[in-house]
């Protein structure tokens, strides 16, 4: 534990900031996980690029992971030690892919990163010039989940223009 380094942050605390960052934590893992399944069990239209993205965004999650789990060693945490304890802390949830189809999982994938954004959001404003480090981090990180939801939200566009100029010509 960052003894000095706690010692600066003020008007807050420290376990507030670790629940906070250990229920992050089971997010992103999840969010790993599901991009992860997401790159490998996606079909349909395009399904290269967005495979692509997938995978990219699974080694961002996983990076995310990397960053919290460090925050909470800092601040005298334990990140979750047990997967079972990411369904018990997790704010987003787990979106199982139940349609394969490459519309579906990046509706799914859409919702996960707008959860992310409010979580990471919240984050930032809890540790706003209380605990400038966590706050340092999570700002980061949400930049990263906009870019996310933005990547996604584009190849969604692309994907169901595709669509709609197909259906056009065939009629
Ligand atoms: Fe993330
Ligand atoms: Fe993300
Ligand atoms: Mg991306």
């Amino acid at each position: 534990m960052a003894r000095r380094g706690n010692s600066i942050i003020k008007g807050l605390n420290i376990n507030t900031i670790i629940t906070g960052l250990n229920k992050a934590y089971a997010d992103e893992w999840l969010a790993y996980y599901q991009y992860f399944i997401e790159a490998k069990v996606v079909k349909g239209i395009m399904k290269d690029a967005a495979i692509a993205e997938l995978e990219q965004h699974a080694a961002d999650e996983l990076r995310h992971a990397n960053m919290v789990a460090d925050r909470i060693l800092q601040l005298g945490g334990t990140p979750l030690l047990n997967p079972q304890d990411w369904f018990t802390h997790t704010n987003c949830g787990y979106e199982e892919p139940k349609n394969f189809d490459v519309v579906s999982i990046l509706e799914d994938s859409i919702k996960g990163e707008q959860c992310a954004i409010s979580v990471y959001s919240e984050l930032a404003d809890l540790t706003r010039d209380k605990d400038i480090v966590t706050y340092d981090i999570v700002s980061q990180i949400l930049a990263d989940e906009v870019e996310h939801e933005e990547d996604l939200q584009a190849l969604f566009d692309d994907i169901t223009e595709f669509i709609t100029d197909i259906k056009k010509n065939i009629n």
